[in-house]
């Protein structure tokens, strides 16, 4: 018989705090929320207990002032709450599974949080300055105040590892690679490997013999080419700016516009990081981020919105075309997740026109109706599924699929 566990699954930014507590293996979620705008003047944290069903209840409270160590206090007391807690005490959380955004080259897997872990973590902070230091803060706190509680950590970069050097190197001088790491690491690993776990599952492969296209269109966005369930190519690189058009983030750019911002337009190297991060994608190109706000407005006949969606769903194109010839072989399906892949029939119909004589075509009937896990192609098709993403589940999963120490 399988013991079950409670895995609490901790997602710690620069800013807020996302968490799940999980019932396991059965994946049933007993209390997902949020904390957000820490360090700022006023905080909130959303606590709702049995998401999704009958039993669901929410509260949200204001806190003045709120910090990471705060946050994480309040989160535990709400496990607990008399009216709101789940728990009877958190020494039944059996283990807290932390995200981590950059694992570089050190790791290729979950693996349970040491001294040592934690060290390389510290390490890696200047592949990732903003991520790292706060995932740092939540596992210390974590450790405190769940300190019964086995801490694993599931790094983003992790499923890329399998890239073979053609598709990890950056072709400037290798010092830079040997000294330094530069080179392609890719994130949403999380997602990408719950969507080829989920695609090997339906159709009914070992997930070693399946290979698929894992299209994540969230505010941050990604594709990856998966061989044989390994991580073969990947959209995103030594950060998360390059490839595909995201919500406030460039993609792929000439590195050419840098020095002509500087030099020529005489923008500060601040400035431009925050012009190709936070001011660019959609944001950009038609002043908002948020694609059901873009597709609208497009459907009104407004042709910045018509031509954000066209170079948004073109870039998309391009890296299918290239994955396409990097799988060798045809893939088992092409996936769309995320925030826009999973909601957006406009989008994903953008993507895939005209793509018939590399056989791709949807269905648009199916491409408009359903929720859900769904396929979405015509039948001579390449398979063409919606999986909606789960990174959660997943580092529930793989916390709980790690052998006991
Ligand atoms: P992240 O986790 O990266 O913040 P999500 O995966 O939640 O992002 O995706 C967020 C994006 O999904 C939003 O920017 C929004 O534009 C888009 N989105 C959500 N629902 C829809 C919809 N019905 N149609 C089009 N886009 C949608």
């Amino acid at each position: 018989m399988t013991t079950t566990k409670k895995v609490l699954v901790i997602n710690t930014g620069s800013s807020s705090i996302k968490y799940q507590l999980f019932d396991m293996p059965a994946g049933r979620v007993l209390c997902a929320g949020l904390v957000e705008r820490i360090g700022e003047t006023s905080g909130t944290i959303t606590h709702t207990v049995y998401p999704g069903t009958k039993n669901e209840k929410k509260v949200s409270e204001k806190v003045e002032k709120v910090s990471h160590t705060d946050g994480m206090h309040r989160i535990a007391t709400l496990l607990v709450a008399k009216e709101w807690g789940v728990l009877h005490s958190v020494t039944e959380v059996a283990l807290v599974g932390h995200r981590v955004v950059h694992g570089g080259e050190a790791f290729s897997d979950t693996l349970e949080i040491t001294p040592q872990v934690k060290e390389k973590i510290r390490e890696l902070i200047p592949l990732a300055p903003l991520h790292n230091p706060a995932n740092l803060t939540g596992i210390e706190i974590a450790e405190n105040l769940f300190s019964e509680a086995t801490q694993v950590a599931v790094f983003d970069t992790a499923f890329h590892q399998s890239l073979p050097p053609k598709a990890y190197r950056y072709a400037i001088p290798n010092s830079l690679y040997t000294q330094h790491g530069i080179r392609v690491y890719g994130f949403h690993g999380t997602s990408h490997k719950y969507i080829a776990t989920q695609t090997a599952k339906l159709l009914g492969k070992p997930q070693e013999a399946t290979s698929l296209i894992s299209i994540h269109l969230g505010n941050g966005a990604s594709m990856a080419a998966i061989k044989n369930g390994q991580s073969i190519d990947t959209s995103l690189g030594l950060t998360p700016l390059p490839g595909l058009v995201m919500g406030t983030r460039s993609g792929d750019i000439d590195p050419g516009v840098v020095f002509y911002l500087s030099e020529t337009l005489g923008y500060s190297l601040k400035e431009i990081k925050r012009l190709l991060n936070k001011q660019s994608g959609l944001k950009g190109l038609a002043n908002d981020n948020d694609m059901r706000d873009i597709t609208q407005r497009a459907q009104q006949g407004e042709e910045e919105a018509q031509l954000a969606l066209e170079v948004y769903t073109y870039r998309i194109q391009k890296y299918i075309g290239a994955y396409l010839v990097a799988l060798g072989q045809t893939p088992d399906a092409l996936v769309f997740t995320a925030g826009v892949g999973e909601n957006s029939a406009v989008v994903r119909s953008m993507c895939l026109q005209n793509m018939q004589h590399v056989g791709i075509q949807l269905n648009p009937t199916l491409n408009e109706q359903g929720k859900g896990m769904r396929l979405i192609s015509a039948p001579d098709s390449i398979p063409v599924w919606v999986i909606p993403t789960n990174e959660e589940l997943e580092i529930a999963q793989q916390a709980f699929g790690l052998p006991v120490s």
